[in-house]
């Protein structure tokens, strides 16, 4: 092999800070408080804060590589630590505060995570957790607050560092940056481990054109979480081309980023449908009240996006809807449906099926569908499980050897998302090998729902079932047959399940049916259960 003769450059995140520091010290970023109001500071101030958070940690005597977790809305605080823990050597944790504690808990200690970055509302929730924790160092992120017993202040740690200390570190590409764990799979919590190579090409990737289209004149709000997949890459990719970043904090009701939108001259933004849904209702019932004219995309992914949404949008508000897909697994971007030249000479309906479709890989993720014959064709019919590979893609889990099924012997991943693939290269996804429930953004898994309700002694049998809700996409319906002689009410099965499980996993609707539906091997058909309650939407909505 006659090798190239170019720089073994390294890709790691301390470079986008550095290139931040370098060019776009003038660039804002703005973050909404919990009280609505406004903080602002520059880029330079990011750098300069992030700097100092980066020697504060690397004075606490932690070794490379350790963890270090967040529970935290998108701030600027939030922001600083996405770059200055993997610019110390150690690996961001984002963790999502809505999750039950024993799942907290439990992916607190499989991370073992030694820091604790917690917004100061977010305090309650890191209590219940906290004695049950290896955390050796409690951070408050405050402005100014009161600080718990046991915890620093967030601007005393970083009050003490001098930002001269800081030196940008030469990184092995390969070493991890940060880690999200996912609970899109069935049994516990699993963790991806992102590395800095993959994090960089996965910011490069989707500031292009034909994803986000990202550049220095943008303004990107993430309605999407910090805790959710690192907000799909945004904060990153926004760093990385020098964007303004408006950061909504807590607030996510249609009025305050409605507000963001119009104040802050939004020009991309980013969320599950549930926000976005709301969002939309709120635009409709004052159609004029708000200035969107800046906004060139709204990307909604997380679940899919329903067509008369994306319909809506454009035609009543002019705003274009980028459908994208992706998984904790992937970092996440995978799919994004930019509709190519050819799809727009599509008619205007039949262009709407394919913006309502998931999209075409991004560049470097492969894609191919499994069915029962082997590997389907790309005609738009034959359903597959989706496979994918790619730089950004994990190869395992971390120290989770049970999840080693998800990995093909050749090396791609199983999503366990179901889907068909078109000529187009656009994949729609049908159904969901995974037994889960996904609910405004979140997960809820039917199986551990069932056994808590199997281990009543009323029940028999249980099956949970998503059905659909029009503001939370979906929610779960549990199936119950009774035991012989026995008899329970709904509402005494939601008060057996309220202390195990977030109250959001709680089934909206319990029916009691003669038999649920088997297959031959003595398996849940759930796909006949739901048949049964088609057209069966939740009582709650
Ligand atoms: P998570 O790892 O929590 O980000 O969840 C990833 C899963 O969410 C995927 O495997 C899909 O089942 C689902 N998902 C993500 N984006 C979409 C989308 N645009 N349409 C439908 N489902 C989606």
């Amino acid at each position: 092999m006659l090798e190239g003769l170019v720089q073994d450059f390294q890709l790691t995140l301390p470079y986008i800070l550095r290139r931040a520091e370098q060019l776009y010290g003038h660039r804002e970023i703005v973050t909404r408080r919990p009280d609505k109001s406004f903080h602002r500071h520059t880029y330079a101030d990011f750098v300069s804060r992030t700097k100092k958070l980066a020697v504060a940690l690397g004075n606490l005597g932690l070794e490379s590589g350790d963890r270090v977790g967040t529970l935290g809305w998108n701030t600027y605080q939030h922001l600083e630590a996405y770059f200055g823990v993997p610019s110390s050597g150690l690996v961001l944790h984002t963790l999502n505060p809505r999750l039950h504690e024993d799942d907290l808990d439990y992916i607190a200690n499989h991370a073992e995570d030694k820091v604790m970055l917690v917004d100061e509302s977010l305090v309650p929730v890191f209590e219940k957790i906290r004695g049950r924790t290896g955390v050796e160092h409690a951070v408050v992120v405050t402005e100014g607050g009161d600080v718990p017993d046991g915890m620093v202040s967030y601007e005393d740690l970083i009050g003490d560092a001098d930002e001269a200390d800081f030196e940008y570190p030469d990184f092995d590409e390969k070493q991890a940056a940060a880690m999200c764990y996912t609970s899109g799979t069935t049994g516990r919590p699993k963790g991806a481990l992102y590395s800095h190579r993959s994090m960089v090409l996965h910011s490069m990737m989707a500031a292009m054109g034909n994803t986000f289209a990202l550049s220095e004149a943008d303004c990107v709000l993430p309605v999407v979480p910090m805790f959710h997949v690192n907000a799909w890459g945004l904060p990153f990719a926004s760093v990385l081309v020098g964007a303004k970043l408006m950061m909504p904090g807590p607030n996510l009701d249609p009025a305050s980023v409605l507000e963001d939108l119009e104040q802050e001259e939004v020009t991309l933004t980013a969320g599950v449908p549930t926000v976005f849904l709301a969002v939309l209702q709120a635009l409709d019932a004052e159609p004029e009240r708000y200035d969107l004219s800046k906004l060139r995309a709204m990307v909604i992914g997380g679940s899919a996006a329903p067509k008369g949404v994306i319909r809506d949008y454009k035609e009543r508000h002019g705003i274009e809807i980028v459908h994208a897909w992706g998984m904790t697994e992937m970092s996440p971007i995978g799919t994004v449906a930019n509709l190519t030249t050819e799809m727009k000479k599509l008619p205007k309906e039949e262009q709407l099926e394919y913006d309502a479709k998931q999209g075409y890989p991004v560049p470097f993720v492969e894609i191919r569908a499994r069915g029962d014959e082997g590997f389907v064709p790309w005609d738009g019919e034959t359903m597959g499980e989706l496979e994918v590979r790619g730089p950004w893609v994990a190869s395992s889990y971390y120290e989770a050897p049970e999840g080693d099924d998800k990995f093909t012997d050749d090396g791609w991943f199983k999503t366990g998302d179901v889907v068909t693939i078109d000529r187009f290269g656009f994949i729609q996804i049908t159904d969901r090998s995974k037994d889960l429930i996904k609910s405004g953004g979140e997960w809820i898994s039917s199986v551990e729902l069932e056994n808590a309700l199997m281990a009543h002694p009323a029940v028999s049998q249980a099956c949970v079932i998503a059905i659909p809700h029009e503001k939370w996409d979906e929610r779960p319906l549990a199936a119950i047959v009774l035991m012989e002689g026995e008899s329970v009410t709904g509402d005494e099965l939601h008060v057996h399940l309220e202390e195990d499980f977030a109250s959001f996993w709680l089934p909206d609707a319990y029916e009691f049916v003669e038999a649920i539906p088997m297959t031959a091997t003595g398996k849940f058909q759930k796909l006949k259960l739901r048949e049964q309650f088609e057209g069966y939407t939740s009582p709650k909505s």
